[in-house]
């Protein structure tokens, strides 16, 4: 293999590359090399073969996985995705990156994080419910509301986490709402909870559009994705009055330079959050990321903007709505370019704050009201943002270094604590 052509494989291994960045920012943070071999991997990973009676009448067998990173600071926290090229090495890494967001918004938790390869786009509502509660019977060992607390992720929604909630609540036999986040409101979920990601990164694009003396109203942005995170993103900003140039699904892109209409277009949206397929002369997903915009919003899978494209894209402010969407090479030319690159572990970090919300609200039994749910989030997500931006001027490094130095940080303190480093 060429050694660029290793490079490149690398830069795409998500596991490899947030493993570098943990050891950069744990190195900037003084701690020894024991604290990176506790965290370069979950502490826990568990495989499991889920059989399902399929529409057909035919048995079909899924994997998948639970990632527990580090339960240091408390219980592991994180979603579950349905997803047909998820792989252990990718629920891993996100299941580091739950315990950076943790970190970062200063949660209770550690990180965790589940995935099942299987493509929920050709499943049967039955189906989904056989293997949501499938999946919940194979890892019913190692989760709970006071040791890993599973929530939505890529294809997952409520109705998913209404299933899983009531296998667990049956092998257990008691009521358990804080077992899982994400729920539908009548089972004990929390107002604002659905929308709560694209909310964060509202917040995040608001104060990181200030510094670089954007108003959001007027600001042409373009969102890659129109699932749980593009969708509401682009109601709220749109609603904002930003005109929203270009969005995607897994088909294609649509591109407007004076703006899309997004209640039309909301309208016309599946379930799965496809609607670029009801239109002709579409662009494709790598073309969108290069059209001209103030604000790009990768708000779908990961690896999009590679070194390949870095170079040609338009946009002033970067904000990862999803997880991983830039490779560590194109986070470097972006940032030598001055692009503002607001990280997935920042920006993405609102779902799993009102996750927390959700939680505490089903612990105590009370419940607030969505003001109350969209106060609490506003200032935490103010907060996490402006303590990154100044460490990554006061450090000179940037906005995703910074991120991660933050997210460590307690995680590291607390195994100190315990006494594992
Ligand atoms: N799946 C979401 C994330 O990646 C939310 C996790 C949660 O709410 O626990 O942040």
């Amino acid at each position: 293999m060429e050694e660029n052509e290793k490079t490149e494989q690398e830069n795409m291994d998500v596991l490899l590359s947030t493993q570098k960045v943990v050891k950069e920012a744990l190195g900037k943070l003084g701690y020894p090399d024991e604290i990176y071999e506790l965290m370069k991997e979950p502490v826990r990973l568990l495989t499991v073969r889920i059989p399902v009676r399929m529409d057909d009448g035919s048995t079909k067998v899924f994997t998948g996985f639970r990632a527990q990173h580090n339960d240091a600071v408390g219980p592991t926290k994180g979603g579950v995705r349905f997803h047909p090229n998820v792989t252990e090495k990718e629920v891993k890494a996100l299941s580091i990156w739950m315990s950076l967001k943790a970190g970062i918004v200063d949660l209770p938790y550690g990180g965790g994080k589940g995935g099942i390869i299987c493509d929920p786009r050709d499943m049967s509502f039955r189906e989904l419910e056989g293997l949501s509660r499938g999946y919940v019977r194979a890892i019913s060992q190692i989760v709970g509301p006071t040791k890993d607390i599973p929530a939505p992720d890529v294809f997952t929604n409520s109705q998913i986490m209404a299933w899983m909630l009531d296998e667990y609540s049956r092998i257990r036999e008691f009521d358990s709402p804080g077992f899982i986040t994400g729920k539908p409101i009548v089972l004990g979920g929390s107002h604002g909870r659905e929308s709560a990601t694209a909310k964060g990164v509202t917040i995040c694009m608001r104060e990181a559009a200030k510094k670089k003396g954007i108003a959001l109203e007027g600001a042409k942005v373009a969102i890659q994705g129109f699932g749980n995170a593009g969708s509401y993103l682009a109601k709220f900003l749109y609603d904002a009055g930003a005109h929203i140039v270009g969005i995607s699904d897994a088909y294609g892109a649509l591109y407007d330079p004076d703006g899309l209409d997004i209640d039309y277009l909301l309208d016309r949206r599946d379930s799965f959050g496809a609607v670029t397929n009801l239109f002709k002369n579409t662009l494709t997903n790598q073309e969108l990321l290069e059209v001209e915009c103030d604000i790009l919003v990768p708000a779908a899978i990961e690896n999009q903007i590679t070194k390949e494209n870095a170079n040609n894209i338009k946009a002033d402010i970067v904000v990862e709505a999803a997880n991983g969407p830039t490779t560590m090479e194109a986070t470097k030319i972006l940032s030598n370019r001055g692009v503002l690159l607001v990280p997935d572990v920042l920006a993405s970090a609102g779902g799993v704050t009102v996750s927390y919300f959700e939680w505490v609200q089903n612990n105590q039994g009370y419940y607030w009201t969505e003001e109350e749910v969209e106060e609490k989030l506003e200032q935490v997500m103010v907060h996490a943002f402006e303590n990154i931006f100044r460490l990554a001027h006061g450090r000179k490094v940037d906005m995703r270094l910074a991120a991660y130095m933050i997210g460590v940080r307690k995680m590291a303190e607390a195994s100190r604590f315990r006494g594992w480093i």
